[in-house]
């Protein structure tokens, strides 16, 4: 078959959350993915327990550990460690995680084609068509779920002056007693890069340590993600890799006529913490009634799924841009204020637990 109701191009879990809620409304679905699964992704792999809690399914079998805590440093010197009584963040290896969620999106119904890039697009009216090395396939909607820099947003001319920061990231082995010391804490590091940071998150058998700032601060990135390896002690690189995390402002086109844009090919990603995967899923979430009614009355128009995420998502992340802002300012007070005083850390746990809906 290559005519369906909906192609998605990614499968990131943007794409797979939507390739999910949509088999499961009994759409034809096509997931069209340019690696092949399961692929990995430069990320920590932090899934916060309200991006889990989004989900119908347990995740359990694809999780490394789980955090109930933090060590907050401060230019590696001084240092602070934060504690909650219940779990805070689930670890993932991105290659598992995002294959389970390919995976659920599979058993409710979604095709999905892998190791096939989408080239081209010819949108009419009424019909989208993609064209592939593997032939073109046609829907009557297009999603562009494809990341960072996707060619969905840029064949529309979307999302062009988009902020964008950079993560860079390394998968280390260090020694036991090392990967101890990180048991059920990740780690972040602050007052190296303007507006950005350091973090470790650790894995199973082994610790992901990264920086994430502003992309025009990237030749101070590589230095720094030394310094905080040597900090860590004796390891070994094994895997070292960057990747954009563009960030969106309220009113930026993320849909046009019978297409729509999803999770960081739309821009969502929290500029203060770079959480992103709890928007990517979110927004899979708001898209997919719209999108299914859409279908049902024949008349294509996703306006309501820009207003939706106007206005369920933006406050979260534009809050997220105002204490960007003040950290950047002075980062060592923000710093002296979590060490000091367990309000802000407190405040964080609700918003990482989902008990408070706007992100802090
Ligand atoms: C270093 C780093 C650390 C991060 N850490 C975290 C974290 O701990 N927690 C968190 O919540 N977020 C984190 N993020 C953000 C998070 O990784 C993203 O927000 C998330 O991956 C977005 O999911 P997505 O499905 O929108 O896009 P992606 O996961 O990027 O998926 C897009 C998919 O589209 C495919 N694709 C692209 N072009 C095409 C094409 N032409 N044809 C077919 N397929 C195509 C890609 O191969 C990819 O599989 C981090 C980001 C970085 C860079």
């Amino acid at each position: 078959m290559s005519s369906y109701d909906i192609i998605i191009v990614g499968a990131g879990p943007a794409g797979a959350t939507l390739g999910y809620e949509l088999g499961r409304r009994g759409l034809a679905v096509l997931i069209l993915e340019k690696e092949k699964l399961p692929r990995g992704k430069p990320c920590a792999g932090g899934i916060t327990f309200r991006a889990a809690n989004l989900l119908d399914f347990d995740i359990s079998a694809v999780t490394e550990g789980i955090a109930y805590g933090a060590r907050i440093m401060y230019q590696l010197s001084d240092e602070c460690i934060k504690r909650h009584k219940e779990p805070l963040i689930y670890m993932v290896m991105r290659s598992k995680f995002d294959h389970f969620l390919v995976q659920k999106a599979q058993e409710a119904g979604a095709a999905v084609i892998d190791g096939v890039r989408a080239d081209q697009l010819e949108i009419t009216a009424s019909r989208v068509k993609v064209v592939t090395p593997e032939g073109p396939f046609t829907a009557e909607i297009l999603a562009g779920a494809d990341g960072a820099k996707g060619m969905v947003a840029k064949k529309l001319g979307l999302m062009r002056d988009v902020e964008l920061d950079l993560g860079l990231e390394a998968e280390v082995s260090v020694t036991e007693d090392k990967l101890s010391d990180w048991d059920s804490l990740i780690g972040l590091d602050l007052g190296q890069i303007p507006g950005g940071y350091g973090w470790v998150f650790p894995k199973k058998d082994h610790l992901s340590v990264g920086v994430e700032g502003p992309v025009h601060l990237s030749k101070r990135f590589k230095p720094y993600l030394e310094r905080l390896l040597q900090h860590l002690g004796n390891y070994q690189v094994t895997d070292f890799k960057g990747h954009l995390m563009p960030m969106r402002r309220r009113g930026m086109a993320i849909q046009r006529g019978n297409v729509l844009l999803l999770g960081d090919a739309a821009g969502l990603i929290h500029p203060l913490s770079g959480e992103g995967i709890y928007y990517a899923i979110k927004s899979a979430q708001l898209a997919a009634p719209v999108i299914a009614s859409a279908l049902r009355s024949g008349t294509i128009n996703l306006k309501d799924y820009q207003e939706a995420v106007d206005t369920q998502l933006m406050p979260s992340l534009e809050l997220g841009r105002v204490l960007l802002k003040l950290f950047t300012r002075s980062p060592r007070s923000y710093f002296d204020l979590v060490k000091r005083s367990d309000l802000i850390w407190w405040h964080a746990c609700r918003v990482l637990v989902g008990a408070r809906p706007v992100c802090a």
